[in-house]
């Protein structure tokens, strides 16, 4: 990976981290207080979605500081963690967290989807 190509993912990866970091803290103080029961329960559905928003958005925050970490720190960004050949530059353009290769990922989202904890893959085969 070029230097160039380095600076551009810091970049996107540092524009995701200030969006998200806005998106989380906006919609801790974005909470309304309604007292019509239809509309508590329609806030309450509407909470559940945003707290579970909120924690994915957290879990990648997360993936982005540790990218941001690897970069700082001179680590082995761009490096597939499995079989520790480079990442595609294209695949980090588009997913900065990814820490695996295409074949390596892919492989692990197929191993993923043939252990039976997790039943809700149906809902995304489907999709
Ligand atoms: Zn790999």
């Amino acid at each position: 990976m070029t230097k160039k190509d380095l600076a551009k993912v810091l970049k996107i990866l540092e524009k995701t981290k200030f969006d998200l970091e806005a998106k989380i803290n906006e919609d801790h103080s974005a909470e309304t207080r309604l007292t019509d029961e239809v509309d508590q329960s329609i806030e309450l559905a509407n909470k559940q979605f945003k707290e579970s928003l909120r924690a994915r958005d957290a879990a990648y925050l997360k993936k982005v500081n540790l990218a941001l970490h690897r970069i700082n720190t001179g680590g082995n960004f761009g490096t597939c963690q499995e079989c520790e050949e480079e990442i595609a530059v294209k695949r980090l353009f588009i997913r900065p967290t990814a820490f695996l290769c295409t074949p390596c990922q892919e492989a692990q989202e197929r191993k993923k989807s043939q252990l039976p904890v997790a039943p809700r893959g149906e809902k995304v085969l489907g999709a």
